[in-house]
This record gives C-alpha cells, structure tokens and sequence, in this order.
C-alpha cells in the first residue's frame, strides 16, 4: 500500500481551476522523498492490484479512477472521502 502524500497542480486548459499534473506517494520502503508521479501512472499500477490511500482526519481513504469533478476530465483520481467539488487529492500540499 502507498499513501499518496503531496500534490503539483497545473492549470486546467480553460484555467478556470487546477488538475494534478503530479502526485507524490510514499511507502514504508522509500519514507523520506514523495516519488512524483502522473496520476495515469498511478491509475496503471491501480489496475495491477496496487493500493493508494491518501490521509484524511487521520484515516486512510482508499484512491480509485475517476474524473474530474469541476469539468470531468479523464482520467483523473478521486478518494471515498470526496465531496461535491472537493477532491481530497487536491487538498494535499502542493509542491
Ligand atoms: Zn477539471
């Protein structure tokens, strides 16, 4: 299991609001530097069976696919702790 722990925004192409354009996901075997990552690679080693978490109140709340709730965009991540427009992802400090 990986936490996904930091964030780097990009612009949307409207510029209207931002999409991850990188996420940083820690393990118990590389604890010290977020290893940066699209989310599509993310997404691929989902599909693998690999399981991505992000913190959320101190729990863990399980990464799937998804879109993007401000314009759709695909594909993209989402958490089981989103709410309306707020993606749990985006929330992380950005880098
Ligand atoms: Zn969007």
């Amino acid at each position: 299991m990986y936490e996904i722990v930091s964030i780097k925004l990009a612009p949307s192409d409207d510029q209207s609001h931002f999409h991850a354009d990188l996420v940083g996901y820690v393990s118990k075997h590389i604890p010290e530097e977020p290893v940066m990552v699209p989310p599509e690679r993310i997404i691929q080693r989902m599909v693998l069976g690999e399981k991505f978490v992000v913190t959320v109140d101190g729990d863990p709340v399980e990464v799937s696919a998804g879109k993007c709730l401000k314009c759709g965009l695909e594909p993209y991540l989402k958490t089981s702790a989103d709410t309306g427009d707020v993606n749990r992802i985006e929330q992380l400090p950005s880098i």
